[in-house]
């Protein structure tokens, strides 16, 4: 029998697969999904089964040396998909497997012999190697030839038994057991234990008399018995008892109770979205469904009750939500309907705590994932609904290799299992808007909040008016008078910063001078606590300057508003508010987000200031008013998509306030009043805003009218970037067809990042079949000169990031 596997050298030569023999030993335990150690010219690689074959037309077939797993860490749908997704994304078929198994996966095996009979009946070598143990592991058996066949021999006539234990890096919390060995009399016991050994026996007279069948925990002997544990080992030694650990998942959930919730009585718009959706679950259709629905709207309950109809079903559901917007609250709503049928897979949690959650999806323990980007691989094998929260998000997109888009994988697992994909937001993205209405996805749509609570009211402050007038603090009157009728009243705030392009740079007023990283084109962002310089891309950091480097003069400070500075100018104004400050600092410890937000949920505090991280997913009564204090920071970003950005991000914020019986209002301070996608944010209107944003991107050639690709070259010296970045871009537009467009190449809005200068290439199209194998190309063309020459290629279908 052969095996066909994937290597571990991420590399494209060795991006196919290469045949292998599986020994004799292995025929049996091996399937497809497993990891293997195999030799490689003289390396020896870890690899994936891809398949098993009877045949291969190789010559010289080498041996499978070793076996990992003992079941598949891979299913046959995850195998198809890592395909399917290196073609897609450009990447190779290993990082495409290994991005779908957890972190903790790369894994050592340990091999462990096992007697299978009494001792005295193998051969006088294996005794010795034995001695008075049942087992050993296998790195400890003297690589002897003679004795190794010996092995081999007892192996295959099953008188040893050779298994392999996945000895991970975040190892399974575990604790050890004992357990009178089975089968055997007291007698017999006893006469193994000899008789001079007194308290050995005494332990095991004691473990016979308390613990005859079962296994107690080792910890639990030692305590009730009073026997030390050099004792007990004694006992495991000479065969009286047998020691087995236990493994034990952690739960980063056990402290908290979860409150049992039933489902809600539906409203009429809620029922009429969730039916087609359950529809399609129970006659097992596979359709992409985009539910729009206004903030408050209840979406988050139709999920739950969909998911209902998919546990009924006897079926298995993902949902995606955002990595920011996996907040405990929203891990509760889940938790406290499924209960213990959900494993969520957090990037919060630490890498063993994330590999205990996997391994209760692939042992079928749980029914549920809920999960960021990565959990779109949730290994299911019956799967009935996948569902993107908030699909217009970023996040979803991955900026690494694989580059790979959430919605994409799910949409190809939907049609693998016939089961429907479910995506919502209240502001979807232009592309998936588009489809629905080309009636490639079904549009549902629910247009007002549960209860009919309205949606808050909108101001837009003009802020070079504020200027005129004399106000140079970041509040505009409008906002504190508001702020201090809310505090009066003992209703809660949320304000919202935009963190990029609002954190504070350093510059000299003299001469313009402005600090920036040596080794990126990026100006160092202040930090007050340390008063340090950080460049926020590469980790640079240098001490604050007292004077211009560049001109001498003293004259040199830091500009903008970072949260903090926010905070300082808040509790000056408005010295009796009790205000809570989330942001990267403040939340960076483990918990800390959970805690911030229970207080302020808990009436703890009355304003709520903080960066991205608070615009989405909070859900608290008494929020009656939320700010926006500069709205224009994402509109100014060099991307085509910064309106679609900030009409989301502005609509997100606003649909904090209100969502109870109080009335919300909500203050938006810019200085671009005008523009198309502040002004539809105030009417709460996506409609409009998207027929304007969808005329801008025909006219720009953008999606959903055309389909982007992103080449990035990048290289210490910058007149090699360029030639490459040319003769990629003459190349392109010779193979590609008169209706594309290819762009530059020019240097990108990053011109330079961790020493390296970066030039880009961007390729506009409509129809261009064979793209993704031209762009391989082009990859493996330069892959020896990427090798030995420190020069990256980047390639990026459907580009979320241009810088
Ligand atoms: P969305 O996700 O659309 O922003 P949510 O699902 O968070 O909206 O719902 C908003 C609020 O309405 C939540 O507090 C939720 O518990 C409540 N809610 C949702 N559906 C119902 C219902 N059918 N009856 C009563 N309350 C509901
Ligand atoms: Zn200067
Ligand atoms: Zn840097």
């Amino acid at each position: 029998m052969f095996a066909q596997i994937v290597v571990d050298v991420p590399a494209g030569q060795t991006d196919r697969l290469f045949d292998y023999k599986v020994p004799e030993s292995l025929q049996g335990a091996v399937s497809p999904g497993m990891r293997v150690v195999v030799p490689f010219g003289p390396r020896k690689l870890q690899g994936f089964i891809i398949r098993l074959t009877e045949n291969t037309t190789v010559k010289k077939v080498r041996n499978i040396d070793e076996l990992l797993d003992v079941t598949p860490v891979l299913t046959p749908e995850l195998l198809d998909l890592g395909s399917w997704l290196s073609e897609e994304t450009i990447c190779y078929q290993i990082t495409a497997y290994q991005s779908m198994i957890p972190a903790a996966m790369r894994a050592k095996a340990k091999k462990v012999l096992y007697l299978q009979e009494e001792i005295v009946h193998f051969p006088v070598f294996i005794q010795t190697l034995f001695g008075k143990r049942s087992s050993i592991e296998w790195n400890k058996v003297p690589m002897d030839k003679d004795l190794l066949s010996l092995i081999r021999k007892e192996v295959r006539d099953g008188r040893i038994l050779l298994e392999y234990e996945v000895k991970d890096q975040a190892r399974k919390q575990s604790y050890k057991t004992i357990q009178v060995t089975p089968k055997k009399s007291r007698e017999e016991l006893e006469g193994m234990a000899g008789n001079r050994a007194k308290k050995q026996l005494e332990a095991l007279r004691w473990l016979l008399e308390h613990y005859p069948e079962t296994p107690v925990p080792l910890k639990q002997v030692e305590a009730e018995g009073g026997f030390t544990r050099a004792v007990l080992q004694a006992l495991v030694e000479k065969g009286c008892v047998v020691e087995k650990t236990i493994e034990q998942y952690r739960d980063p959930f056990k402290d908290k109770e979860f409150q049992k919730t039933v489902p809600l009585s539906l409203t009429n718009d809620q029922a009429e979205v969730l039916h087609p959706v359950r529809e399609a679950v129970g006659t097992q259709t596979h359709e992409t469904f985009l539910l729009r629905g206004v903030t408050g709207s209840g979406k988050t309950e139709v999920y739950l009750q969909a998911i209902q109809k998919v546990i009924e079903e006897g079926k298995e559901a993902i949902v995606l939500v955002p990595e920011i917007s996996l907040t405990p609250q929203m891990v509760n709503r889940f938790k406290s309907r499924f209960g213990s049928q959900v494993a969520v897979l957090h990037s919060a949690l630490s890498i063993g705590e994330k590999y205990d959650e996997w391994r209760k999806i692939q042992r079928k323990e749980v029914k549920v994932a809920v999960g960021a980007r990565s959990a779109v691989f949730a290994p299911f094998e019956k799967l009935g609904l996948i569902i993107i929260d908030e699909e217009h998000e970023g996040s979803y997109k991955q900026e690494d290799h694989p580059r790979y888009h959430a919605k994409d994988v799910a949409i190809w697992r939907g049609r693998y299992h016939k089961c429907p994909v479910l995506l919502g937001s209240a502001t979807p993205s232009l592309e998936s808007f588009a489809r629905a209405q080309k009636g490639v996805y079904r549009l549902l749509e629910l247009n007002n909040r549960v209860n009919n609570f309205p949606m808050p009211e909108v101001e837009l402050v003009d802020m070079r008016e504020e200027l005129k007038n004399g106000n140079r603090s970041v509040f505009s009157n409008i906002l504190l008078e508001k702020l201090e009728d809310r505090l009066q009243k003992g209703e809660q705030v949320v304000l919202f910063l935009n963190r990029r392009g609002y954190s504070t740079f350093v510059m000299c007023r003299s001469c313009g001078f402005v600090t920036e990283c040596p080794h990126c084109e990026i100006s160092l962002t202040y930090h007050h606590v340390n008063k340090q310089l950080k460049c926020h891309y590469c980790g640079h950091e240098e001490s604050m300057v007292n004077k211009c480097p560049s001109c001498d003069s003293e004259h040199i400070r830091f500009f903008g508003t970072g949260t903090q500075k926010v905070e300082e100018e808040l509790t000056r104004l408005l010295p009796t508010a009790r205000v809570i400050r989330m942001d990267v600092d403040t939340t960076s410890r483990k918990g800390a987000h959970e805690k911030l937000l229970t207080k302020f949920g808990s009436g703890q505090a009355d304003i709520l200031l903080g960066t991205q991280m608070i615009a989405k997913g909070l859900d608290f009564p008494n929020i009656t008013l939320a700010g926006v204090l500069a709205a224009d920071t994402l509109l100014n970003l060099p991307d085509f998509r910064a309106p679609e950005r900030t009409f989301q991000l502005l609509t997100q914020v606003s649909g904090r306030a209100g969502r109870d019986k109080l009335k919300g209002e909500v203050v938006i301070q810019t200085y671009n009043p005008e523009h198309y996608s502040i002004v539809h944010a105030k009417e709460h209107d996506f409609l409009s805003f998207s027929r304007q944003e969808m005329t801008q991107r025909k006219v720009g050639g953008y999606p959903p009218y055309f389909f982007l690709a992103l080449i990035t070259v990048s290289h210490e010296d910058l007149s090699q970037v360029i030639t490459t970045s040319e003769k990629i871009a003459s190349h392109l537009r010779e193979r590609l067809s008169i209706q594309t467009k290819v762009l530059g190449p020019t240097v990108s809005p990053i011109a330079r990042l961790k020493d390296r200068y970066r030039y880009q290439c961007m390729i506009k199209y409509r129809n261009e079949p064979d793209l993704t194998k031209t762009l391989r190309e082009i990859a493996d063309h330069f892959q020896s000169e990427m090798a030995k020459d420190k020069l990256f290629i980047s390639i990026d279908m459907n580009p979320h990031m241009f810088m």
